[in-house]
């Protein structure tokens, strides 16, 4: 017989032992591509068919996801030929290959997605689906009232105008800002260069939410797994 039993895929993609798992079903709360599962040992090909949870996509494959919060000075690739410090060095990377979901400079800290999954980490890096990246930016005020409208509106670059989707002021203590800018392109520096072009270099960058993924309280350096409901979010 072809494929896998489901309440084995799901308990693999850590949806719970086999006999929750084989709950989940009996509560109707399963889907395969669209269709809520009414019986019991349906047969699955964790390659094709498309498993949800409570309306989540599942990662039935055997995909990792994790959030990296990169410190400054690290370099976002898996590998330094010059030996400097960078993303391998915060994983054993031997077995499960994983490789970065865009890209961050080595100077900004902050969430850095890695995983596995290929066609995944292609997709979210796509201009084409515009994913939302927030970011926290030092910079020295003080500020004009109008400054997000500015960013807001379009700030002219060299290689085009960049927009930002969204911003706010986060923390003001005399003339050190912390402003949040949240857009949707990827081009290099693009937050360092809006900010500076509006007359605002930036002092310290911080990527805190990397789409649907916030950075939280994950401390520099740390990895961390992300949920089930998490990956269902990106997939
Ligand atoms: N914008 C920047 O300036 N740097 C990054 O690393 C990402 C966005």
């Amino acid at each position: 017989q072809e494929g896998e039993r489901l309440q084995k895929v799901l308990a693999r993609a850590g949806m719970g032992s086999r006999r929750a798992c084989e709950e989940l079903i009996e509560q109707r709360r399963v889907e395969v591509n669209g269709k809520i599962v009414a019986e019991q040992g349906l047969r699955v090909d964790v390659h094709k068919d498309e498993v949800k949870v409570d309306g989540l996509t599942v990662a039935t494959q055997a995909h990792l996801f994790f959030a990296l919060n990169k410190p400054a000075g690290v370099v976002a690739t898996m590998e330094d030929p010059d030996g400097r410090q960078c993303l391998g060095d915060y994983v054993n990377n031997r077995e499960s290959r994983l490789f970065h979901v865009g890209r961050l400079d080595t100077e900004t800290e902050g969430i850095i997605l890695l995983t596995n999954h290929g066609e995944l980490s292609h997709r979210l890096t796509h201009p084409r689906y515009g994913v939302i990246k927030t970011y926290v930016a030092a910079i020295q005020g003080p500020i004009p009232r109008d400054l997000g409208k500015r960013l807001k509106d379009g700030i002219e670059l060299e290689d085009g105008w960049a927009r930002a989707d969204h911003f706010r002021v986060v923390e003001n203590v005399g003339k050190n800002y912390l402003v949040e800018v949240s857009l949707h392109e990827g081009r290099k520096h693009i937050v360092r260069r809006m900010l500076a072009e509006a007359g605002f270099p930036v002092e310290k960058l911080v990527r805190t939410r990397f789409g649907p993924i916030p950075l939280g309280d994950q401390k520099s350096g740390w990895l961390r797994r992300l949920t089930n409901t998490e990956v269902g979010m990106l997939l």
